[in-house]
This record gives C-alpha cells, structure tokens and sequence, in this order.
C-alpha cells in the first residue's frame, strides 16, 4: 500500500510516497514559490538510498494545483516516477497544524471536515488555510485515494486541564477556546516511542522530556506514552527562544510597546513572530551562521545562543519537576540532532539532576537513534531523528485499514 504525505504551506509544499509494507520511502521532493514569477521543484528518488536521484525544474506554479499536477505526473513519470499509475497511491495522509478542540484525533476528511479545518484558521493563520488548499486540490486530483487529515496538536490533546487552560477569566476560553494547543505534536509522538524503543522500554512507566529545535522550537513533558505539557501554547509563538520567535515574554509587553510606540496590534504580531528570537538579538536565526559569528567574537551572536539554550534548560527543569521522574531527555530536529554544541550547553552542570552527555558520543555523527550519556546514568540522553512522514503515513493507514474492515 503507497501513502503519499502531503505537508502544505501557503506557497510551498513537500511531499512524500511511501510504501507501508517495508516502511520503505520510494520518492520524496518540494515544490516551492507557488504564485512567484518563477517557482522551483525538487524530487528524490529513495532519498538516502542507494542510487538516489535528485531532479530540479524552475517554472512558475501559479496555484498549487499546478504545483500538485507536475508531482502527479513526476510519480508516474517513466524514467523519474516510482509508480505506474495514480491508482497505485491508496491514500494521501496531510499535516494540518491546527484541529482545536474538535479533532483529538487524525480524520478522513470530507466536506463537512474540510469546513472545520478551515473554520480553525483564526487559530493559525498562517498554516491551516495553506493545508485546506492542499486538501482541496489532492482530493480533486486522487478522487479514488482517501485523504487523511492528521494533526500536530493531536498528541498534545491529553494535556490535563490545569496545563493546558490559561489563567484568563473562565469565559474567554468558553467562548473564544483560548488556551494552550502546543504543536509539533507527530515529532514529539514518534521520538517518545523511539526513546522507548532504543531503551528497550514499554511506553507505560516511561517518562521523558522530548526537545524539538528546529526553526520552531517546542519542549514536551510524556508521561506513559502521553503529553501532560508542552512549551508551545494556542500558537507557535509561546515557549522557548526560536530563531525569529520570541518564545515567552510578559504579555504586558504588547500594551506597553503598543502604547509608546503607536505600533499597531499587526506590527507587534509580525515583529514577535518575525523579527524577535536569536535574529533579534544579532540578527541572525540560522544556528550555523550563529555559531560561525560568536566563535569570531561577536557579543551579540553569543548571548543569542545563550538566550536560547537557557531557555530550553529552564522548561527541561520545569517538566522534571511536572514529571517527578525522568528517564529520557531527547533531542531532536535540524538543532537538536545535527548540533552538539547546542545539546553540550543546554545540558551542562545539570549532573545534581541525572543527566550528563559524554563528549566524545555527542561529537558523534549518526543517521539514527543513539544515546550521548555514559553508561549507567540515571537520565539518559538521546539523539532521535524525527520523521513525521513515517507517523502521518502510519496513521493514514491505520485510518484506511479502519474504514476497510
Ligand atoms: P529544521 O526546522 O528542523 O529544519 O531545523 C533548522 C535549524 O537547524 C536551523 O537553525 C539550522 O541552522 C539548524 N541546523 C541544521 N543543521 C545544523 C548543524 N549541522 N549544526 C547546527 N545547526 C544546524
């Protein structure tokens, strides 16, 4: 069975074919500047995998239906598909960040559903409208393949209440359902149950904290298998420093700069979300490009980097205390898996607490899973690539096996 995962944004998307039997990822590729003059397209054979090809194509992609009509036909194409035909895709599984209270869980998505996703856009503006498009073209172009919606707040979804309410008059979350989300909830699922997995431990019992730095950041507290609290709150913004989001600052701070500025509520948004972060402290939100300048002695790019590994220290601390236990910290995406000295700082001098990398194990480079602390530690400390793809494409199986039996 082919599951096709479809990660769409408002003028990009990416997208991979993956066969569920062996797990195996047959092409995956990106398609984006969608509505510029000229747009770009990348496709991969088997990435990773031996004899792995990489196509490249600049034209213009109007809307995303030509983006999505170009990668149909790249999927069957003689020499660069991987497919004889459209119907050998049985479902397309889609990322969808936002699903509010009403979807606790992934969906086949029809009209009534395709309504709802797009009625929680006020809740994230910038992502759900570019996934109902997406939703909307796949389901015209594979009419014989379920599309599967699967949601990054689902995980988060059993947060207890007392986590995930803020402390607003009751009715604000009654009637506006403001309250914390959190998001990329498919990484923080798949790298939990690895963490058990290369620890050899059932998901009951097993306590971790999961830290997903990437552009986004987010940290998640799992308990038993389930998030019990999250960094991020009702969007992206909230929690630890990112690269251009500020993560959390006194609230108070928006009337204040609103009124000694004249900025409007827009302008504060776009700076907080935009312009805040490591790039507004040195003006630089690329970790690399951080590294590079603080080791030629620049102040600013310094206390970027320690702006933001103390951050992630302080919610590490905190979800020890929320967990009682801990028996896994993990680190993953672009910073988390690919940067030790990020995982080096955020981890020093917290021996009092169980958890100690080994040097030499975290200058270490793996494709997959690994543990950076010494033997017989009481915390361990794991580097676990996430792949949200695999859980989207697992859960639009499961869904499919479902609605088949
Ligand atoms: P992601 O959003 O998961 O793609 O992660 C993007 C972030 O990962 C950027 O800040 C990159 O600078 C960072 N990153 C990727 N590779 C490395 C690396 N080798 N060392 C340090 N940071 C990295």
């Amino acid at each position: 069975m082919n599951i096709l995962v479809i990660n769409c944004g408002s003028s990009s998307f990416k997208y991979q074919l993956i066969e569920m039997g062996g797990q195996t990822v047959l092409c995956s590729g990106l398609v984006q500047r969608i509505g510029d003059s000229m747009g770009s397209l990348t496709h991969k054979k088997a990435p990773g995998g031996e004899g792995e090809k990489k196509y490249t194509e600049e034209r213009p992609f109007p809307d995303h239906t030509a983006g999505m009509t170009r990668v149909m036909s790249l999927l069957t194409d003689p020499e660069l598909g991987v497919i004889g035909s459209l119907s050998e895709i049985a479902a397309c599984g889609h990322r969808v960040v936002q699903g509010g209270e009403i979807f606790k869980q992934s969906c086949i998505v029809g009209e009534k559903e395709l309504e709802q996703i797009a009625a929680l856009s006020p809740l994230a503006p910038l992502h759900n409208p570019a996934h109902v498009q997406g939703l909307e073209v796949v389901m015209r172009l594979l009419p014989h393949a379920p599309s599967v919606a699967v949601f990054d707040t689902e995980f988060h979804s059993t947060m207890p209440q007392h986590a995930f309410m803020y402390a607003l008059p009751y009715e604000i979350y009654e009637q506006q359902r403001v309250r914390r989300y959190g998001m990329h909830g498919t990484s923080h699922r798949y790298v939990a149950q690895q963490a058990a997995r290369v620890m050899s431990r059932q998901e009951p019992g097993f306590n971790v904290i999961t830290c997903h730095l990437g552009n986004g950041c987010s940290v998640s507290a799992v308990k038993d298998g389930k998030c019990v609290d999250t960094s991020m709150g009702m969007t992206p913004l909230a929690g630890v420093v990112m690269g251009t989001r500020c993560g959390d600052i006194d609230p108070a701070i928006h009337a204040y700069l609103g009124r000694q500025t004249g900025m409007g509520l827009e302008d504060i948004d776009s700076l907080l979300n935009r312009k805040s972060g490591m790039k507004g402290i040195c003006g630089m939100n690329d970790m690399r490009d951080i590294h590079a300048a603080r080791k030629k002695g620049d102040a600013r790019a310094q206390l970027a980097f320690d702006m933001f590994c103390h951050s992630i220290r302080k919610y590490i601390g905190a979800y020890y205390a929320v967990l009682g236990r801990v028996d896994a910290i993990v680190f993953t995406a672009g910073i988390g898996e690919n940067d030790p000295e990020s995982r080096a700082a955020i981890c020093k001098d917290l021996e009092a607490m169980g958890i100690v990398i080994d040097p030499a194990k975290n200058e270490k480079r793996f494709d997959n899973a690994r543990s950076i602390s010494p033997v017989g530690v009481k915390v361990r400390v794991l580097v676990v690539p996430t792949n949200e793809e695999i859980v989207i494409a697992g859960a639009t199986a499961a869904l499919l096996k479902e609605k088949m039996a």
